[in-house]
């Protein structure tokens, strides 16, 4: 089994028929399989990482 979100190549594999589409398409070119959007929760996790990365170093010079 491949992996289905390789974005180190910019390439998925479609579930549906198996071919490469490109990582930034969320439709299939083939088969018009529709990709899940880009889910919010990635960008959530994402701002939440941010956010936390932030109050560490406000801490650390707070702490100095
Ligand atoms: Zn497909």
């Amino acid at each position: 089994m491949r992996v289905l979100a390789n974005k180190d190549f910019g390439t998925r594999e479609c579930p549906s028929c198996a071919c490469e589409v490109p990582a930034n398409s969320n439709r299939c070119p083939i088969c018009s399989y529709h990709f899940p959007a880009p889910s919010v929760r990635q960008r959530r996790l994402r701002f939440w990482g941010a956010l936390i990365m932030l109050a560490l170093i406000v801490l650390f010079y707070v702490i100095r």
